[in-house]
Order: structure tokens, then sequence, then C-alpha cells
């Protein structure tokens, strides 16, 4: 097959969310086209550049990918531009505005047929379909196919044809879908001839060895040192997520259920960051499992493989909350929630955001969050209500800076998640259940392990004291070197009275009185 530039007669798959090259539908229909292939990566100039982080401070304008994404995207992307080309598909890595950038291309490239796999926000979706409808019009559309989810919004509804609001039904109904609709593909083989270097003249070289000529890449010099950190963290892995999936497999799958809840154990996958850049897509966790599992219907499963897809399904929801409910980042489903008298305590939002609330599990989970870019969900569900319910900030401060530091931020169960723990979400834990910091560190962390390893200035108190430091005697703080106040510090509000403003401020928006239904919560 040879490239020829002058008719600019070939295919584009636009990679987006979907970084890999096996089961990606749009790459696999490219190569069957029997057109030249080039692969196209937009990476938005949307950052405020000004406003680069500072240590503790958030974009002024959230950009489409965080600070830690933007990180993880780097090497996602470098990995792809190998596996590409192993094809022998360039991968050409264009910046700018997405409009600006994909008119351009088509300037460039009047005859190319495009193929990319359906995104599911917003502006996503909104801007697809315009594309979609020009590239019809002229008769270049290649096609636009299902790659990044097990089921689309529109394929899973209730019997009326709408959406479902329950995760429970949602995940039934997933369960009667025939197997083959949620099958993963092979990796196409591509026998692309490499187009001339000529063809990319306007735009990046596709060999460049490293990517540090994009603008999106230059960061601060906090944010370097941040990253660099992180970096850290995850250099000690092979960073492959068939690697993850395997060990996940053979050495976790089996306490998957009740692991899952001790942050210490260290008991899930680690897989989210993968799935939200697309490396591995949820078709072949799927396939994999059955596989492993040897089944094939769900009703065959173990209880714990059971329970991990209903995780991976949980994605799928999140996603359909998103396409179905849209600036869910910013507009609380529960609208009633827009009138909750939130404090705007930036005081408690940096204490939060570094890990110094003086509630041990919430400080380990930030710091957590700050070393690694990621945190275990149970520790995500005790800091976000924690934020929400004990300081009364807004959730949209919580969520901004989950956006921002969590390698896996994804558009959809990122702020699916907050409205869940908020209380203004769809199935949502209702508000007046207020998680207690204290309770809930004794119970899913009850021998202080993880709380003394992201908190060690806290690592010679007894198990007994480590999430109530300010509890213990002078002896015993003396013993364990901390002077509280200085060391450590004291909680910044008091639990009993934080979580009856908490309540107060939830019966202003319900109206009502909901003291008699209001209690804690460990679920
Ligand atoms: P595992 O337990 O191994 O689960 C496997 C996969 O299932 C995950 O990788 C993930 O893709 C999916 N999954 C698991 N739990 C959930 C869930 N509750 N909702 C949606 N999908 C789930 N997850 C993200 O991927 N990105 C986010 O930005 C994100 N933000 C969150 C914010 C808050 C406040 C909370 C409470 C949860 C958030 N989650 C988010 C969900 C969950 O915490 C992570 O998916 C999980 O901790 C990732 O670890 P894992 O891959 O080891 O999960």
């Amino acid at each position: 097959m040879n490239f020829n530039h002058n008719s600019n007669f070939c295919s584009i798959v636009w990679f987006r969310a979907d970084l890999r090259i096996s089961d990606n539908p749009a790459l696999s229909a490219a190569v069957k086209s029997d057109r030249p292939c080039i692969a196209l990566f937009v990476l938005p100039t949307d950052k405020n550049e000004k406003s680069e982080l500072k240590k503790w401070e958030l974009p002024s304008a959230r950009p489409t990918y965080g600070s830690a994404g933007r990180w993880w995207l780097l090497r996602s992307l470098e990995r792809l531009r190998q596996e590409l080309a192993a094809l022998k598909i360039p991968l050409l890595i264009l910046e700018g505005v997405e409009s600006e950038v994909i008119k351009n291309f088509r300037e460039v490239f009047p005859s190319a047929f495009f193929y990319w796999n359906r995104r599911y926000d917003p502006v996503g979706v909104a801007f697809d379909t315009k594309l979609k409808q020009e590239l019809k019009e002229n008769d270049r559309l290649g096609g636009s196919f299902k790659g990044n989810l097990l089921n689309e919004p529109w394929e899973i509804t209730n019997g009326s044809g709408e959406a479902y609001k329950v995760f429970t039904p949602f995940w039934k109904a997933v369960q009667k879908r025939p197997m083959s609709a949620m099958a993963a593909i092979a990796a196409p083989k591509s026998n692309n001839t490499e187009p001339q270097n000529q063809v990319f003249d306007h735009f990046v070289k596709p060999n460049s060895s490293e990517m540090s000529g994009l603008k999106f890449y230059k960061s601060s010099a906090a944010e370097k040192a941040w990253t660099s950190k992180i970096h850290k963290h995850w250099s000690s892995f092979e960073m492959l997520p068939q690697k993850f999936l395997e060990v996940f497999l053979r050495e976790k799958l089996t306490v998957y259920r009740e692991g899952r809840n001790t942050p210490s154990l260290g008991s899930t996958s680690s897989l989210s960051p993968f799935l939200r850049f697309g490396e591995i897509s949820p078709r072949q966790i799927l396939a994999k499992v059955f596989a492993f599992e040897k089944v094939s219907t769900f009703s065959e499963l173990s209880e714990n493989a059971y329970c991990f897809l209903s995780e991976i399904c949980w994605r799928d929801f999140s996603y359909s909350i998103l396409f179905n409910y849209k600036s869910i980042d910013t507009m609380p489903i529960k609208s009633n929630f827009s009138d909750f008298p939130w404090e705007q305590n930036e005081n408690h939002f940096l204490l939060w955001k570094q890990g110094n609330t003086g509630y041990p599990i919430v400080d380990a989970g930030m710091r957590e969050l700050w070393q690694t870019g990621l945190m275990h969900n149970r520790v995500r569900m005790i800091v976000a209500s924690f934020l929400v319910k004990h300081l009364r900030l807004p959730w949209t401060w919580g969520e901004s800076w989950f956006w921002d530091t969590l390698v896996d931020a994804c558009p959809a169960s990122n702020p699916a998640s907050w409205q869940w723990v908020t209380g203004c979400g769809l199935d949502a834990a209702p508000y007046f259940r207020i998680f207690n910091p204290i309770s809930q560190g004794q119970k899913f962390d009850p021998a202080g392990t993880y709380v003394k390893k992201w908190v060690p200035e806290l690592s010679l108190l007894s198990a007994k004291q480590v999430h109530t430091p300010w509890l213990a005697d002078e002896v015993d703080l003396r013993r364990a070197k901390i002077k509280m106040g200085l060391d450590y510090p004291f909680p910044v509000v008091d639990h009993a009275s934080a979580r009856v403003k908490a309540l107060s401020g939830f019966q202003k928006i319900r109206g009502n009185d909901v003291s008699s239904s209001a209690h804690e919560t460990d679920v």
C-alpha cells in the first residue's frame, strides 16, 4: 500500500480516551479500510498558563485535564506512539483548541476519512455530532464506535426507554445483555506504509522521541516537583494495565469483596487511571475475568468477581449520569442543593487539601492523594464526606481538587461520586447520613496501618489511640514523640457540633425536621 500524499486519501483515527490498540473498534475499522492510516491526538491548550499550579492552589479555570491527569496522559501517549509504530501507524500529537485543530487538520487532509470511539461528555458529544454531520455530507465519515464502555448510556434503559436513576436495576439490566454486545476485539494487523515525512510538515514531527517540546508539557517548578513524586510512586510498578489486571486476578480477587474496604490491604486493582485514559477497556477486563473464572454467565461468577464487575459497571453508570444530566461537575442533580448554606472557608479548605485536619484517616487519605495521585475508594468517601458535612465546604471545591490531583480524574466518576457523597446525586447517600471520621478509621483501619503509613508522625501511637490522638494522655504522647498542636494538629472542628450544623443546613433546604431520621453511619 502506498501512501499518496497528493490525494491525502487516508484514514484518520482520532484517539481521545482510548489510548490502546486492542479492543479499539475505531482503529480496527480504519485499518480495515485499506487506506493508509494516521493516528491523531489533540492536546488542548485550555490550560490557564498564568496560574501554574503552585503548591495547594487550583488552576483558576478548570482545564480539560488536571495536573496529575496531564502527567499520566503524556506517558500513555508515549506508549501508544510505540504500539502504533509497531503497526507502522504514525501518531500525530497536535496542540490547540480542539475545534481549530480539527478544522486545520481537515484543510490539510481534505480527503481524509475520520474514525473515532465515542465520548459522552456534553461538549464532546456536541462537537462530534456536528463533525459527524459535516463528514457525512462530504462522504468522509469513516465511523464512530463504542469503545470506552461496556454499554453506552442509551443501551441500558428501563421499560419506558429512560435511563435508570438507581444503580441496582442498571446492573441487573447489564447482566441480561447478550455477552456478544460486550465482547472485546483483537488488535488489528496493519500493513500500513508509513507516510512520508513531508506530510507532517505542518505538524509536530511524529517520530520525535520525546514530547517535551509541547506547550502542554511545560509545567511550573512546583508542579514538576510534585509530579516527580507521583512518578516515583508509579515507577516502582510495571506500568502495563494487563500486568495490573493479571496481578489482581491472581493475588487479590479472592479477597476483593471484603478486602476492598480496607485501605491498608491494597486489595483493589488500581486499574482506574488505565481505564480513564483507555489503556485497557472494560470489555477486555470483563473477558479476562470470565476467562479467569472459566464461566460464561454473570450468575456463574464467584462473589468476588461479581462484586468487582459491578464496580466496573459503576463506571458505566457514572457515564450514563454524565450523558443524561450533562453539567454534573457544577450543577447538583437534586437542585435544592444549590441553596445549601455552604461555608466559604478557604483556611479549612487548605487544611483539608494538606491533610492537616486533625482527623487521622482524613489526613492519611489526603496525603496519599498528594503523594501518589490516587486514593483508596473507602477513604475517598470519608474525606469527601468530611469536606461536605463536617466543614460544609461546597462539594464542587473538593471535586475540583480531586480533578487536579487524581491520576484517574474522570469526567463522569469524579463528579458523580462527589454528588453521591454529598447527597445531591443519583442513587446518592442521603445527606443526613454522616460518616463519623473516628469510627470509620477504627472500623476500616483497625490497626492504624494505613494512617501510620501516610501520617508517620502518628506511627508510635497504639492502634487504640491512632484515630483519636487528641484523647491520648501526656505520657503516651511523650512516648510517641508527639506534641499535639505542634507535631500533629488538634481536630479542626468538633465532630459532634459539626454534625449538628450539617443537619441544620440540610433542614434549611429540606424544609422539614430531619433530626428524627438523622443518624450516623459506618456503612
Ligand atoms: P477497583 O475496586 O479495583 O475497581 C475496578 C474499577 O471499577 C475501577 O478502576 C473503576 O474504574 C471502577 N470503579 C470502582 N469503584 C467505582 C465507583 N464507586 N464509581 C465509579 N467507578 C468505580 N473513580 C475514577 O475512576 N475516577 C475518579 O475521578 C473518581 N473519583 C471519585 C471521587 C469520590 C469522592 C469517590 C467516593 C469515588 C471516586 N471514584 C473515582 C471511584 C473509586 O474511588 C475509584 O474508581 C477506585 O478507588 C479506583 O481504584 P481501583 O481501580 O483499585 O478500583
